[in-house]
């Protein structure tokens, strides 16, 4: 599908487009279009751009994946339909391993995502035979690859509250990405980057760039100005911002 450069919703369309030609491929999961539309509702209050405090966010998480010594990013049927490519090159510029991680799992779809992140140019993926679970949680969702179980630092793109959670109470500190601050996985998750995953994966790529050079001092420092709970706070705002407009 070809849409016009003039179309004042041309990106938007474009990434939507991304997402049901990997719902095509059997990347994306029924579920995961619909979670895309709540996405993009809070996306279009915000403008559909990188607000500072998502560039900040943004910023203290690339920070933390460089300071880790286990650093994860989990990988859903969205993500991978998304950004693939960016996936992977952050996982190369922060030295995190990949994991495949699905709430709606099937071996199936599992394989047709470690394929296309290959394809992409990944190295080793995760997740293709579960080893652990994550204690507290029930169900297929709980099941996770050495990376995840692992890490002391874990990525987790467009996931759901009770996992991170359940991640939380292991010990690990939670990136998570997700357009909507008021979400359990926003709220429960120590940097929360409340951006588009398709804006966010490469932002994170460009600090981790810039960062990767420093000493763990300076991104211990950075870490320890960063305030989720205000940072959410100020997205928050934005947000109403958004609709008084
Ligand atoms: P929670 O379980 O954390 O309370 P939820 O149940 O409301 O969240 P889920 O269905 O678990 O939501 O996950 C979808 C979340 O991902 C939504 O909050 C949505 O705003 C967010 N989301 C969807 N698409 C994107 C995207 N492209 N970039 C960033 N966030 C997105
Ligand atoms: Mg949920």
């Amino acid at each position: 599908m070809r849409i016009p450069n003039s179309h004042p919703r041309k990106a938007s369309l474009e990434v939507r487009h991304g997402l049901t030609e990997g719902y095509k491929k059997g990347l994306v999961a029924e579920a995961g279009l619909i979670a895309h539309g709540r996405g993009e509702c809070f996306d279009y209050l915000l403008g559909e751009k990188t607000s500072l405090q998502a560039a900040t966010a943004e910023k203290a998480a690339a920070a933390a994946l460089l300071s880790a010594e286990n650093p994860a990013i989990s990988v859903n049927g969205n993500t991978a339909a998304l950004v693939p490519g960016g996936s992977v090159n952050l996982a190369r510029v922060t030295g995190s391993k990949l994991e495949v991680n699905l709430f709606y799992r099937t071996k199936k779809r599992e394989g047709l995502i470690g394929k296309a992140l290959k394809k992409a140019g990944a190295g080793k993926v995760y997740g293709l035979s579960k080893k652990h679970r994550i204690p507290g949680l029930g169900g297929e969702r709980a099941n996770v690859d050495d990376a995840i179980w692992k890490a002391d630092v874990v990525l987790v793109p467009l996931e759901d509250g009770d996992r991170t959670e359940a991640l939380k109470r292991m010990g690990k500190t939670v990136i998570a990405v997700d357009l909507n601050p008021l979400s359990r996985t926003a709220r429960k998750a120590d940097i929360t980057i409340v951006d588009n995953v398709v804006r966010a994966i490469p932002n994170m790529i460009k600090h981790a760039r810039q960062l990767k050079g420093k000493d763990k001092k300076q991104l211990a420092q950075i870490l320890k100005n960063f305030d989720n709970k205000k940072n959410l706070e100020a997205s928050e705002r934005l947000i109403r911002s958004g609709l008084k407009r």
